[in-house]
């Protein structure tokens, strides 16, 4: 016989029905269920989101609360501190039971691990299950036992190790508790923009929520997938899937994006399958290291870079994150990631390349900008891969690795398609100078209708010898 008292179903960044490991359960076990998400306050560490994912989650929350009222149930939205939230709630309702799928970033795992301790001291039944990931960070080590620090190593242990496991599918039903713990209205948490709406775009691009997760799972597979391995890398081409807000929130998990992609194999070059898994993948890598580094988004893993000799530089700081660097490229995807919330994979790192080398100006600067502005900032990504790209990481691209951004957006986006999406400005100049105003002849940029320091920006360093000082301060670091 199942117990008939309430069992709390605690939401976190799983705002989905589908392959919910805890909600599965509790649904199979016949369980009176109560549908939870709390906001927990920024000093408990695990937040505060940034301004654009705020955006999501309000939006995010809506669809989930929908689903659970198709399925005959409803969402309780709380806020305050977790522990706190819990012990109301169970008080208020007489639940017996608090079931989550686990998280990663180290203040949540904290935070879980004490509530956790305690409600199973008080009798409580408290059960946490995997789900966020493909497989928890300690399940892989090398062949030491220790933790990974490089990507390939990790790919192949994770591969050969067995498929992830089977989703579970969405309960078509869940039973009510015998009353409802009252819910703070949605609104008054005032996670969207207002005055100005910045975010205005936002819902032209993107459908937070799970349908719009399996629904952009679905179009990427048909319009994305073929030639991924090869065309991921241009900004302009539909050849990456967009996943990555859904994935952050939980909207969808990656067994279920990697179950999807198991029957495709006479469809689809299996080259361009295994490359998008292996990008999947990246995630779990960086939960990973994030695992075993807590540090991750604030420390230099390798700690050489500590005497960096960064640049305080606010004017140049700025310029860059309103997209006004003079290099298309960058600029087109900076102004991306303000009107989208997103910006194209190639593009963040030739951005952050040029923040960390060209600019000098400390990566953590880019990590906080980032983790505000973009819809699918994550503890986990972020850091890793702004460490990556200063190469101050774990298995990162060396420093001396410097991107040229004129022969970047060259290579990546020849015809300059995505500059003239994101730069109107430059619409009318032609290929052979869209990536490179600043050389044009008077005339070319007459002719584009560009004035050079008033329509459009001169650059704010010149690239060539602004990698020479990168360079020279990176021997600084070696010879000390
Ligand atoms: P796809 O190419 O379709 O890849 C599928 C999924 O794989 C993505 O949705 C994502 O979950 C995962 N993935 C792909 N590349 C990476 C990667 N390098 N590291 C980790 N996971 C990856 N990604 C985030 O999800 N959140 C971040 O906050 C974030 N910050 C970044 C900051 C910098 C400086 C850089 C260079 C990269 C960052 N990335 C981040 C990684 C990557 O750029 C995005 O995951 C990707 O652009 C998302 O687009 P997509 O879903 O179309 O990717």
């Amino acid at each position: 016989m199942p117990s008939t008292k309430p069992l709390i179903l605690w939401f976190r960044k799983d705002l989905r029905l589908d392959d919910h490991a805890a909600l599965a359960t509790a649904a199979d076990e016949g369980r009176r269920v109560i549908p939870v998400y709390i906001r927990e306050p920024a000093e408990a560490g695990t937040g505060p989101l940034g301004a654009a994912q705020a955006w999501w989650l309000h939006h995010s929350l809506a669809a989930l609360a929908r689903s659970l009222e198709a399925i005959g149930s409803r969402l309780t939205l709380r806020s305050g501190p977790a522990g706190r939230v819990l012990d109301q709630l169970i008080d208020e309702t007489g639940a017996a039971s608090v079931y989550w799928n686990r998280r990663y970033d180290p203040p949540g795992i904290a935070i879980d691990k004490a509530i956790k301790a305690r409600l199973t001291e008080d009798g409580l039944v408290i059960r946490t299950f995997a789900g966020q990931i493909l497989h928890e960070p300690t399940r892989l080590t090398t062949g030491a036992g220790t933790n990974f620090r490089v990507y390939t190593p990790f790919w192949k242990a994770l591969e050969s190790s067995g498929e992830p496991r089977e989703p579970a599918p969405a309960p078509t039903s869940l039973i009510s508790p015998p009353f409802w713990p009252d819910s703070e209205p949605l609104d008054s948490w005032a996670l969207l923009p207002t005055k100005p709406n910045w975010a205005a775009e936002f819902s032209e691009i993107w459908q937070p929520g799970e349908a719009g997760a399996l629904e952009r799972l679905d179009t990427f597979i048909e319009n994305g997938l073929t030639g991924y391995r090869s065309l991921r890398d241009f900004p302009a081409r539909p050849n990456t899937s967009m996943l990555s807000p859904h994935l952050a929130l939980g909207e969808i998990s990656p067994a279920r994006i990697w179950h999807a992609t198991r029957g495709l194999a006479g469809r689809f070059a299996s080259e361009d399958i295994i490359h998008f898994r292996k990008e999947v993948v990246w995630r779990d890598f960086s939960y990973h290291l994030l695992f075993h580094f807590p540090d991750l988004k604030s420390k230099n893993w390798n700690s050489k870079f500590d005497a960096f000799p960064w640049r305080s530089a606010p004017d140049l700081l700025k310029k860059w994150q309103r997209g006004e660097t003079g290099y298309p490229i960058v600029d087109a995807g900076m102004r991306q990631l303000w009107r989208h919330g997103y910006m194209h994979n190639r593009v963040r790192m030739i951005a952050a390349s040029f923040l960390i080398k060209d600019l000098m100006i400390d990566w953590r600067e880019g990590e906080r900008w980032f983790r505000d502005t973009l819809v699918d900032a994550d503890p986990a990504s972020n850091a890793a891969s702004w460490q990556w790209v200063a190469g101050s990481g774990a298995d990162a691209s060396p420093f001396f690795r410097i991107f040229n951004p004129i022969t970047q957006g060259e290579k990546f986006d020849v015809e300059g398609h995505y500059i003239r999406t994101f730069v109107p400005e430059l619409k009318d100049m032609p290929d052979a100078f869209i990536h490179r105003p600043f050389e044009a002849p008077l005339l070319v940029l007459k002719e584009a209708g560009v004035i050079l320091g008033e329509t459009y920006p001169n650059p704010i360093v010149d690239h060539k010898r602004a990698r020479d000082e990168a360079l020279a301060a990176l021997q600084g670091l070696k010879g000390e």
